[in-house]
């Protein structure tokens, strides 16, 4: 007798064509084992130079990239497609260094996984990434509603706690809705910082600090075990929300 085990919330999603950009066949064949479900078609690139005209050409839904390719590095591969690409572009790496994932996340990656990864986990997260991909298409609807009784009114800039109003400084509310456009996906301190304050001179480390603690003062049930602006320690921010 054999047990199916289902995964928890919606029925998986379909990607169209998925790439991955991986020169060691064994991972490759990992990663494909782990996506075959959530894919019509998986195409294969063995460089990165062969990643990026493959992502040119195909116009996958999803980019498994790794980092350590034998022609360019990954993160040069990720910034060009993130040039004149939107999918979402999730990076293998061996190492796992806070400020590495910084400098991904900078380049237009949406998400970091290190080797050797769980093939669930792995297939979850990339689940996840294509949700909110191909069901919003970077688009945000106008009223976020997360758990808590916290909503987003994002045409009306205001936020509401259990239907009483909370009442944000412009710069809170841009840093929130910076977070919650992109919810569970981590923003690096300079994306925070650029998307709120425009390209600026200043440690926008130190910026953002004092406006997350006044932020989750505000919001938070427990500001200090924050629920939904979450801290990614080193790297920068996210906003929660249950998928
Ligand atoms: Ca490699």
């Amino acid at each position: 007798m054999s047990h199916v085990i289902q995964p928890v919330g919606p029925s998986p999603l379909k990607a169209r064509l998925l790439l991955i950009v991986e020169d060691e066949p064994q991972i490759s064949r990992a990663v494909r084992n782990a996506l075959n479900d959530g894919a019509d078609r998986i195409i294969e690139a063995a460089n990165g130079r062969s990643g990026i005209d493959q992502a040119a050409a195909e116009q996958p839904d999803l980019v498994v990239l790794d980092l350590g390719l034998p022609d360019l590095p990954g993160i040069e591969v990720c910034r060009e497609i993130r040039r004149w690409a939107e999918m979402p572009i999730v990076v293998l790496s061996a190492r796992h260094s806070e400020h590495e994932k910084v400098q991904l996340l900078n380049a237009g990656a949406d998400d970091y996984v290190t080797k050797p990864f769980s093939t669930l986990e792995f297939a979850a997260r990339i689940q996840a990434h294509l949700r909110r991909s191909l069901s919003h298409r970077g688009e945000t609807s106008p009223i976020l509603e997360a758990t808590g009784g916290l909503t987003l009114d994002f045409a009306r800039r205001s936020v509401s706690r259990r239907g009483i109003p909370v009442r944000l400084t412009p710069t809170e509310w841009e840093i929130l809705q910076a977070l919650a456009r992109q919810s569970n996906r981590t923003l690096t301190h300079q994306q925070i910082f650029d998307r709120v304050w425009g390209k600026n001179a200043g440690n926008p480390q130190q910026y953002l600090r004092v406006h997350i603690t006044n932020l989750r003062r505000k919001i938070e049930e427990d500001p200090a075990r924050p629920q939904f602006v979450v801290t990614d320690p080193g790297v920068g921010y996210r906003f929660e929300l249950p998928e």
